[in-house]
């Protein structure tokens, strides 16, 4: 064993050839081979061999009740039965719609499990996961359940982590998360994204939304420029230091949607790789410094190879340290 490869951290990847299945049908950008496409681009950078691999863990539906009312889980289970039927904002309903949900979700406890369990990990990847935008009662901006929160309450209730921070570097503001856990000061949750005056969704994102009650300055956001570049985002995304050194989380929860790549037109943010490569380095410098882990979830991100590249880099850099 080299040197190097004894001083790499140990991350898990958790993988489901399922993943596939969560896909919106023709024409919707939320498509179903994204994941093994992005997988395709792991193997060409030759990080599959460095990562432990793993499968979701069968969960049955009471993992959701960690965070999803009983009437919105049995709303997403009657589309799944019958093939018709929607969530509202930009999440069509297709036949078994409910168990794919349920297997992103699992993937990301599945997660949760090897940064928190016995067999401890630094780092925890789920690259279909990241769904920011669903609330509690409803699915919303392609997404179904919110895996995050799932994870985050997991992480909470039932495996005895005290402090959690949520960074989400999505395009888009990570609202059903915000929402989640606005009144709570054990979940600290932090997103950069694109001028929400300019993009979806448009209601929440703004740097006035400190959190409430118990839970007031334990919410940040950064609202970039429309045209967001890799200079304007490193300089906010900077401002983590402090925010980390202050707040020691226990957990990271990564949200890492590479939706404001230039190439992905689903944003009009015109970042580059080396935004994220930053971004990833700077979370594994601090990670040794405050010891936290990490749990990576995917997030946006629409174009290939660009999306499999953008979180290559990043798996690169858990892997690496
Ligand atoms: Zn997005």
């Amino acid at each position: 064993m080299t040197a190097k490869r004894m001083l790499m951290n140990k991350v898990a990847l958790i993988y489901s050839e399922d993943f596939k299945k969560l896909d919106f049908g023709y024409g919707h950008p939320m498509r179903g081979d994204r994941y093994e496409k992005a997988l395709r681009e792991f193997e060409k950078m030759n990080l599959m061999d460095r990562l432990l691999m793993d499968k979701p863990d069968a969960v049955s539906e009471d993992i959701l009740n960690l965070f999803h009312t009983p009437d919105y889980i049995k709303k997403v289970q009657e589309v799944s039965r019958t093939g018709s039927g929607s969530f509202g904002e930009e999440v069509p309903g297709f036949k078994g719609i409910y168990d794919i949900a349920l297997l992103s979700v699992s993937a990301s406890v599945t997660a949760a499990d090897h940064i928190a369990g016995n067999d401890l990990c630094d780092v925890a990847v789920n690259i279909c996961g990241g769904w920011h935008h669903a609330f509690e009662n409803k699915g919303r901006g392609f997404c179904i359940f919110n895996d995050i929160a799932v994870a985050a309450n997991y992480l909470l209730k039932r495996k005895n982590i005290k402090k959690i921070m949520i960074v989400d570097y999505d395009a888009h503001h990570g609202d059903g998360t915000q929402r989640a856990f606005y009144n709570c000061s054990s979940i600290y949750t932090i997103s950069f994204h694109q001028d929400p005056l300019t993009m979806y969704p448009f209601i929440t994102g703004y740097e006035k939304e400190a959190g409430e009650g118990a839970g007031e300055g334990f919410n940040k956001n950064f609202s970039l420029s429309p045209l967001c570049d890799d200079d304007e985002f490193i300089s906010k995304f900077d401002q983590l230091r402090l925010l980390i050194r202050d707040f020691v989380p226990e957990v990271l929860i990564l949200q890492m949607g590479v939706d404001g790549s230039r190439e992905c037109r689903i944003s009009h943010m015109q970042l580059t790789q080396r935004a994220y490569d930053y971004a990833s380095k700077l979370l594994m410098s601090l990670q040794k410094k405050y010891r936290y882990k990490i749990l990576a979830l995917g997030g946006g991100g629409f174009v290939h190879p660009m999306l499999g590249q953008n979180w290559g880099v990043q798996i690169r850099n858990f892997i690496e340290g």
